[in-house]
């Protein structure tokens, strides 16, 4: 196996066997390509969840939250363009029928060149003349067909083509047709954004990569209306504020992530620029989120399909005008899995740590009574007080002290507080880090001035 391979594989182990994933319905011999969040997982994902709403919806006045449903008319999706549009490039081996991404492929092979800007047709061109062999096999390419994305299902009791809904493959649309009643009710003023996280469907062709690339994940998005004038300044300041979400915030290294600016030649054709932000996965850069400036395309064609004004008035000018509209998307599952990736460490006698930031660390603190006879009954008073404090603490008697610090240290846990002899008698506790495994004793009162 390939080392790259062996540390994706190192790491997903260790998630299945402390508690953060399972294998999705794996009782039942799995369905391919799902993965449960187990106890800590959820833990460490709502701490994510938690920064981006404060980051992006709390801190900046001008924003507000939505919790669209993840039904909507299908309409919405004809007016985006999903319906008609949101495919991919799907090519099989002849030899092998094994099917593939052919952007991927050609992205994998031959790094230089850009996929993303190469049409349909060129793409099968080159890969005709340029991939004679793929995935060990001799290769006898098919033409590109399209693959669409779309979940489709159907709603209600009678099953037929008008019952035909889709699962939304991203939560943006939902704000789009929610524009007008938040900024009304809000009596919002532009420059202003609507943010919302959940759960969206892709029928991707090729997941895979553990939870990097899924049929059922989660994003957060922001779309940010701007007047069009001012759309290049909000489009800076979004990818500026989500790189720094993902390092000074997440706790990702700066040297794990690079921009990658789209080329005029793989935008679309209403975006008027596009930054993905990408991480160095064990299997190569991947996108980890992106900030586009989607001009007036989503409101405008709204508008055109619904019937319904959603364009803004100037409070102060009275001009009319549809704003454009500035989006940072970030997947969930993915950042969550870049940051584990980033955190992972195995030293060289063999401990595993964690080096998670502690606020998005699972548990900020574990309680261990030094030994389960004498000290737990102080342990579980430090603990119930903390826990009051609202602070996301463990409690741990089972086993050595030395074991229960390594198992804090492989799920991230950035602080112990072991409670020992001198707790009762003198008011102290001790304290051993999780990255140094340093050790030091406070005063009991001092505590929470000290977390
Ligand atoms: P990719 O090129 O990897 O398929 P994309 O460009 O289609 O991604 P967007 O439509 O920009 O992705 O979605 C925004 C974000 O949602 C991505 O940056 C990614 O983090 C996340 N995302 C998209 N598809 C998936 C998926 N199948 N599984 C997990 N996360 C996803």
């Amino acid at each position: 196996m390939k080392n790259k391979e062996k540390k994706l594989k190192e790491i997903i182990n260790h998630l299945k066997s402390t508690g953060f994933v399972f294998q999705g319905s794996e009782i039942y011999g799995g369905l391919s390509n799902t993965w449960d969040y187990g106890p800590l997982g959820v833990l460490l994902k709502e701490n994510i969840k938690n920064l981006w709403w404060k980051e992006f919806i709390l801190k900046e006045s001008n924003n507000y939250g939505l919790d669209s449903k993840i039904l909507m008319n299908p309409k919405v999706w004809e007016a985006s363009g999903h319906v008609e549009n949101f495919s991919d490039p799907l090519i099989e081996n002849k030899i092998n029928h094994k099917r593939y991404r052919a952007d991927k492929i050609v992205e994998e092979l031959f790094p230089e060149i850009n996929a993303e800007a190469m049409d349909n047709k060129k793409l099968e061109k080159f890969i005709i003349e340029n991939v004679k062999e793929y995935d060990g096999s001799k290769t006898n390419w098919t033409d590109i067909k399209k693959f669409h994305l779309m979940f489709e299902t159907s709603q209600g009791v009678v099953e037929g083509s008008k019952n035909k809904v889709y699962l939304r493959p991203e939560t943006a649309q939902g704000i789009f047709v929610n524009f007008e009643k938040v900024q009304r009710t809000m009596r919002a003023k532009i420059p202003f954004g609507i943010g919302q996280y959940g759960k969206s469907f892709r029928n991707e062709v090729t997941p895979g990569n553990f939870i990097f690339r899924t049929r059922e994940f989660e994003q957060m998005e922001l779309e940010y209306f701007v007047k069009p004038e001012n759309s290049d300044k909000a489009y800076k300041y979004y990818v500026d504020k989500t790189t720094n979400f993902s390092t000074k915030i997440i706790g990702i290294k700066e040297e794990s992530i690079k921009l990658r600016v789209h080329e005029k030649e793989e935008l679309a054709h209403y975006s008027k620029g596009t930054t993905d932000i990408e991480f160095i996965f064990p299997f190569g850069w991947g996108e980890l989120m992106g900030v586009a400036n989607r001009s007036d395309f989503d409101l405008k064609n709204h508008e055109k399909q619904s019937g319904e004004k959603l364009s803004y008035r100037d409070h102060i000018t009275q001009e009319i005008y549809t704003p454009y509209v500035i989006e940072p998307s970030i997947g969930l599952d993915r950042l969550m899995l870049a940051a584990i990736i980033d955190a992972y460490e195995i030293e060289e006698d063999g401990r595993i740590v964690m080096k998670l930031k502690k606020d998005i660390s699972p548990y900020k603190l574990s309680v261990l009574p030094l030994s389960k006879k004498y000290h737990s009954k102080s342990a579980k008073k430090v603990f119930e007080k903390l826990i009051e404090n609202g602070i996301s603490v463990n409690y741990d008697e089972a086993g050595s002290i030395g074991k229960r610090y390594r198992r804090q240290d492989s799920i991230g846990t950035p602080i112990c507080l072991t409670v020992i002899d001198e707790t009762d008698s003198k008011g102290i506790i001790t304290i051993r880090h999780r990255d140094n495994m340093k050790q030091e004793t406070i005063n009991i009162d001092d505590l929470e001035k000290y977390i």
